[in-house]
């Protein structure tokens, strides 16, 4: 199972931002346009994670448990390309400073 399945910190650390034309409303985007809100000009966030006490709104169980995003398939770029040897239990900075938010170990270093 991957790491990030057990964990889940990053989906509630930090404002998930991204260009407006991820979402789905628009031609070629593909996040809910349900789940977004705006933040400013052409940028966008998911629901949940602009201001503090945050947590996206498409995750799923508890922090640190067991965990999964609601829209996988469909999650911006930003959540995509974060820490992207974390699965497999490779952290980078911001992975482990999520975790260490959530009183989690850090993982190894990438
Ligand atoms: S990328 Fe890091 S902080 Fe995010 S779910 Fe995976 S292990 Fe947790
Ligand atoms: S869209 Fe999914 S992967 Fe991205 S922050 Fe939300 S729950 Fe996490």
């Amino acid at each position: 199972m991957s790491h990030c399945q057990s964990c889940g910190a990053c989906c509630a650390t930090f404002r998930v931002s991204f260009h407006i034309e991820e979402v789905d409303d628009v031609s070629g985007g593909r996040v809910p346009a349900g789940l977004v809100e705006s933040v400013a000009g052409q940028l966008a966030c998911i629901r949940g994670t602009a201001t503090a006490p945050r947590r996206c709104v498409a995750l799923r169980g508890r922090i640190g448990e067991a965990v999964s995003c609601a829209i996988y398939e469909f999650r911006p770029d930003a959540c995509r390309e974060f820490a992207p040897l974390a699965a497999v239990g490779r952290g980078d900075e911001a992975c482990n400073e999520a975790r260490r938010r959530h009183q989690l170990p850090p993982l190894g270093s990438a």
